[in-house]
């Protein structure tokens, strides 16, 4: 089943954990087995792939001076910082030898969650894949302080699989998924290959992290699944430290979204976002918008309002209101370039932030 998931996505967002990537006695990159990754990943055919990575400050220790057996938590946080800017020298370039045609993006909270930030790292993200590079994403370590950090990549991997509308997120970790107990501790533990539902039950389960390099542990797996399948997008937790871990998948537990992407992404929309302004549609536009196509500011006879690239706009033709979007262009902007040809936007504005005034990702139509 988690054969069929992988298979039937097109949009995968691939998290990797520090205790993977590193090789604890060493403390170097386990590079052959990421070869074995990159054969995976190029033996996946037509999906856009966007791998989230830890191991920044694994890699960083030795010449921080921090030993292994020190917990991440123990650190004390501008010499983890520094570890990772050491550490992110040597993951980039683990990483290029392994895939070839890879960019690395260093993203804070708020990059995720301020809506015109989102917006340009995902158009970023977009113009990577089109062009065939794998996006390799990390924490930028160095500026978040602790009240403004993820922390952990789990939950980062969760937000930039949201961010970009991705259909899956695989946490590959040094466990197999959820057991009904602590494997280690428990010979009853069961290993658990669906979640459907968060409930409390499935809380209990979860631990805190291992011992060693992680940061992360069950708790915040499921910390993780819970943005993923409030956004419509199915995660899989599997154990990845094995050669060909993505190729070989065999234990791992599937956390099942109950809806799309799409259509959550919809009700995020409407639920979260109070129109700043409205643009008023032709009738042509307001039918285009109705069988889901984009809005394009041929479409747009006027503006109401001050807004900002990112904030929401309702739609309105003819008095009534037809949905709510994310507007790609600002209300200074949009001023410009309302009723011409998408072709003549960059003419008119000196720039182009694309040929939509709001796309229909971005549209949620009542
Ligand atoms: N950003 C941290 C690093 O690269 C990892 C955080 C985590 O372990 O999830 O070292």
């Amino acid at each position: 089943m988690h054969e069929e998931v992988l298979q039937n996505s097109r949009r995968i967002v691939l998290k990797i954990g520090s205790a993977l990537l590193t090789d604890e006695k060493s403390g170097e990159v386990r590079q052959d087995w990421l070869e074995t990754l990159a054969d995976d990943i190029r033996a996946l055919k037509d999906k856009d792939i966007v791998i989230v990575s830890s191991g920044a400050i694994a890699l960083g220790r030795k010449a921080m001076d921090i030993a292994w057996t020190d917990a991440p938590s123990s650190i004390p946080l501008e010499k983890k910082q520094a570890a990772a800017a050491i550490g992110q020298v040597t993951l980039s370039r683990a990483y290029e030898h392994a895939f070839k045609n890879t960019a690395l993006i260093l993203l804070t909270p708020r990059d995720t969650e301020n809506r015109r930030a989102h917006l340009n790292a995902r158009a970023t993200i977009n113009a990577l894949l089109a062009q065939g590079i794998i996006p390799i994403i990390n924490e930028n370590d160095t500026v978040s302080t602790d009240e403004i950090r993820f922390g952990d990549n789990d939950r980062l991997a969760a937000r930039v699989a949201q961010m970009i509308g991705a259909d899956l997120l695989i946490q590959l970790s040094t466990t197999d998924g959820l057991y009904s107990g602590n494997p280690d501790e428990d010979a009853d533990a069961k290993h658990i290959p669906v979640v459907d539902t968060l409930d409390d039950a499935i809380w209990a389960m979860a631990g805190a992290a291992p011992k060693g390099l992680s940061t992360g542990g069950m708790k915040s797996k499921l910390g993780a699944a819970r943005i993923a399948m409030s956004a419509g997008i199915h995660m899989i937790v599997s154990r990845g430290t094995l050669d060909h871990p993505l190729s070989q998948m065999q234990k791992a537990t599937l956390f099942k979204a109950p809806e799309s992407p799409a259509s959550a992404r919809k009700k995020w929309i409407r639920a979260h976002v109070k129109p700043a302004g409205s643009f008023i549609l032709d009738d042509g536009a307001a039918h285009a918008l109705q069988s889901g196509k984009s809005l394009l500011p041929a479409g747009v006879t006027d503006i109401e309002g001050t807004f900002e690239r990112g904030d929401a706009v309702s739609l309105k033709n003819n008095g009534m209101v037809l949905g709510l979007g994310l507007t790609s262009y600002s209300s200074e902007e949009s001023q410009k370039i309302i009723g011409c040809k998408s072709a003549d936007i960059a003419q008119r504005l000196g720039y182009s932030r694309g040929d939509t005034l709001i796309h229909r990702d971005d549209l949620s139509v009542y």
